[in-house]
């Protein structure tokens, strides 16, 4: 078993330990039991009804290694959303430069984002596909809009998402691969940002 720099906790279920990979993880799924925990403080909540991550094929694996140009990133926790068009994992990641980011992975697709503060929120329902807008200092052009729901997590999730949980999302792309994410969820906007990137380019060590 590691060692870790961070708060030590116990599952409220099963007692088990729980080692965090990172300080800010506000849930948890117990290695041991399965069991979904909320972290407030010092103390570990059950979060009550869990749906089981069903395995599909993926790029990746929790708690492994794997290196995209200089970095190596670890996938600590995974949050499948469901859409339309079927499912896509987020994978919250840790990087080998310190910092953490959202790896998004629909089947073949891969994009890394940040979250990022904007200066002014735009208005939502004015970015239907196609639109093209000022952002962050660059033309960005809406390419998708729709809705999605939290269908399962696993591992360590820095914020507080619950299975059932339902947002809306406006993805827009700038020049060379860049993208935008645009999300309302509980009445809350969030921007992240970030880039595509070639799903060849990433090795696992
Ligand atoms: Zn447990």
């Amino acid at each position: 078993m590691s060692t870790s720099p961070y708060p030590a906790y116990n599952c409220a279920a099963c007692g088990g330990p729980l080692t965090l990979k990172f300080r800010y993880t506000k849930i948890i799924t117990c290695p041991h039991c399965g069991a979904g925990l909320f972290l407030e403080d010092k103390a570990v909540k059950m979060r009550g009804l869990e749906s089981v991550m069903a395995d599909y094929p993926s790029l990746f694996s929790l708690y492994e290694n794997y290196a995209y140009k200089t970095q190596k990133l670890t996938p600590i926790g995974q949050v499948r959303f469901e859409y339309a068009h079927g499912f896509w994992d987020e994978w919250w990641t840790l990087m080998s430069s310190g910092e953490a980011c959202w790896m998004s992975v629909d089947e073949g697709d891969i994009a890394i984002e940040q979250l990022v503060t904007l200066d002014k929120m735009p208005f939502m329902p004015d970015l239907q596909v196609d639109v093209e807008i000022e952002l962050l200092g660059e033309s960005l052009r809406v390419t998708e809009r729709g809705s999605a729901q939290c269908i399962a997590l696993k591992g360590e999730i820095p914020e507080v998402i619950m299975i059932g949980d339902n947002f809306d999302y406006v993805h827009l792309s700038g020049a060379k691969g860049r993208l935008v994410t645009l999300e309302v969820q509980n009445g809350n906007l969030f921007a992240y940002e970030g880039q595509w990137i070639d799903p060849f380019e990433v090795k696992r060590l």
